[in-house]
């Protein structure tokens, strides 16, 4: 993760270190680096200046020119903003509500929305909660037998969903069901398509209003960089999401997607996932992060 952008910056700050005191211009030209490296990282075109604009307005200020570390006073700067940038602190899981409550996942077909309900339902049973697992993609059997194998492996229960069953009647019966079982959060793996259409957002809308989710997360693929934000805008323009998991951050070296979301669309990260194992999903710290790609 970050892995290139953590090389730049710190090539950067280590030149801006190595001046005793520094002028305007020395600021200047190490920001415009920055820049040049977030835009690398892929990082959208309009939060790389906005970034580049704050941390500008800092670093001229009398702390960074006065101070006999000044170098250090920017890579401080430089972490607070990138902290900032990704949301400032972690911001959980919605459960608030009558239980059981319904947590809406949603995102495109392939992004690890399946993969990402078992993570979660088994993140939410080591917190002490009783997850139950609901399968509201219809249009692909394939989809509904990976949650009913994934929820027999980890002997969470499954709603016994049929392809020939309505999404919305699904999530309105799965929650009477749950409730039997002594469950207090459903998780439900909606329907994904290979594209946005409406068609998709009709049905989640009809689900949203019926279920009346605590939380809807968009599932998003983090290798797709900006892809990963112009489709988490979308989604969050037409449900009002509560937030993303931004999966595949394993195989994701740039980071723009990562860096981007926050600042595009108001919502948080709320978790990442690493890995295809069940127990790689793990709660996104935007100062854990931003101190990682500054090392
Ligand atoms: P869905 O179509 O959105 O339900 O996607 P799936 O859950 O079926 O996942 C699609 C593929 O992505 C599968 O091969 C998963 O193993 C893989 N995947 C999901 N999350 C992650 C992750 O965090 N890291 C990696 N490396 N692979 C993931």
């Amino acid at each position: 993760m970050f892995d290139n952008l953590s090389g730049r910056l710190d090539a950067v700050f280590k030149k801006l270190k190595g001046h005793g005191k520094l002028t305007e211009k020395n600021i200047e030209e190490g920001l415009k680096e920055v820049r040049m490296a977030l835009l690398e990282a892929d990082v959208h075109y309009k939060v790389a200046k906005q970034f580049i604009a704050g941390v500008k307005d800092r670093a001229l200020g009398q702390e960074v020119m006065k101070s006999l570390t000044p170098g250090q006073q920017v890579v401080k700067i430089v972490n607070d903003e990138l902290t900032e940038l990704m949301g400032s602190s972690h911001e959980a899981l919605n459960l608030e509500g009558t239980k059981p409550v319904s947590v809406m996942m949603i995102g495109l077909q392939g992004a690890g929305k399946t993969t990402t309900a078992g993570k979660l339902a088994i993140y939410l049973r080591k917190k002490g909660e009783k997850p139950y697992l609901v399968p509201a993609d219809v249009y692909r059997p394939a989809a509904i037998d990976q949650l009913k194998k994934l929820g027999q492996q980890l002997e969470i229960p499954v709603y016994p969903s049929e392809t020939n069953m309505d999404p919305v009647d699904i999530c309105r019966k799965a929650q009477v069901a749950a409730q039997k079982a002594g469950c207090n959060t459903l998780l439900i793996d909606t329907a994904g398509r290979l594209h946005i259409d409406e068609e998709l957002m009709g049905e989640l809308l009809r689900i949203r209003d019926v279920v009346k989710p605590s939380d809807i997360l968009l599932i998003a693929d983090a290798m797709t960089g900006q892809d990963a934000v112009n489709i988490a805008k979308s989604f969050d323009d037409a449900l009002n999401i509560g937030g993303v998991i931004l999966s595949k951050m394993d195989g994701d070296a740039r980071g723009g997607a990562a860096l981007s979301i926050k600042s595009i669309t108001g919502k948080p990260i709320k978790f990442i996932g690493v890995g295809e194992k069940l127990n790689e999903l793990e709660p996104f710290h935007p100062d854990r992060m931003a101190s990682s790609i500054l090392g």
